[in-house]
């Protein structure tokens, strides 16, 4: 009998990834664009047919979401998006839209749990004993896998909206709709186009937005050490694709360390790029599919 073969779906707010596969090297990405609830889950559940039919199986799923959403599997609203300013989409079940589809089991997690599961399993913080991902886009997200489980409780985390100490060259109000000033709403990238009128990767490298981005961003990863004691903190994202800017969090994170959680290496090393490219949270997702409950 051949091996299962999985879906994976990466579900974020510009667009839904979609591949199918059995190992994270082999993964051929197809991305639908997020509009509305119904258009965007028909697209998603004709790929998949498309791919089902092709290989004659697809034997479980796993849904690596933007949030909030219902993560806990004990839930009648297990895979449900929860309230959130994305028109349409609050109330909306994906895990349970994908089950009725296809009738096989559905994993389902944050985007950023499940990148914190796949780069602990197969990536950049492979043997962490406790996995942070944070990713650095249109918002702040992070997750984390702890022994190899993603961290949830009441619900789960959501790290990006700490509230960071300022930097004194900085005085933008912040832009995130519920604390203003908190690390989303001075450090994700609307907070750079509102400040500056460009992003970070498009601003020159001398220009202060660089030093106060990583400032923020030091602070995040000296807070989730001193939190969480993390092994390993892998930061993606867009706006981390800007060049230089790790080591910038890294010089800023060690600054605020004060020798305290380890010396000025160790720091720098327990922060690094993902080792999965753009592709943790779609990797996630094919985790998760692989521990669906049957
Ligand atoms: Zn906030």
């Amino acid at each position: 009998m051949a091996e299962p073969l999985y879906g994976s779906i990466e579900a974020g707010g510009t667009k839904f990834v979609c591949a199918v596969g059995r190992t994270p090297d082999k993964l051929d990405p197809v991305a639908v664009p997020t509009t509305d609830p119904k258009t965007t889950l028909d697209a998603v559940v004709a790929y998949f047919r498309q791919q089902q039919a092709r290989h004659g199986r697809i034997d479980a799923f796993g849904v690596a979401s933007f949030g909030p959403a219902d993560v806990d599997p004990a839930s009648p609203g297990f895979g449900t998006i929860l309230k959130t300013p994305k028109p349409g989409w609050s109330g909306v079940n994906l895990r349970g839209a994908i089950m009725q589809a296809f009738g096989v089991p559905v994993g389902f997690d944050t985007d950023v749990n499940g990148a914190a599961l796949a780069e602990a399993r197969w990536g950049a913080a492979k043997g962490a004993g406790v996995a942070v991902y944070v990713t650095v886009g249109t918002g702040i997200g992070a997750g984390a896998a702890i022994a190899g489980k993603a961290l949830h409780g009441k619900r789960h985390p959501e790290m990006g909206h700490i509230f960071p100490r300022r930097h004194p060259a900085d005085d933008f109000a912040g832009w995130c709709p519920f604390h203003g000033d908190c690390m989303e709403g001075l450090a994700a990238g609307p907070s750079v186009t509102r400040r500056w009128g460009a992003s970070l990767s498009e601003l020159p490298v001398d220009h202060i937005g660089h030093e106060v981005i990583a400032y923020y961003l030091g602070q995040l990863a000296i807070t989730l050490i001193a939190v969480t004691s993390a092994d390993a903190i892998v930061f993606g994202g867009g706006v981390l694709a800007t060049p230089g800017l790790l080591d910038r969090i890294r010089a800023a994170a060690t600054a605020l360390n004060k020798s305290y959680w380890g010396d000025d290496r160790e720091i720098g090393a327990i922060l690094t790029e993902p080792r999965l490219g753009t592709k943790s949270g779609l990797c996630g997702g094919l985790l998760l599919a692989q521990q669906a409950p049957g």
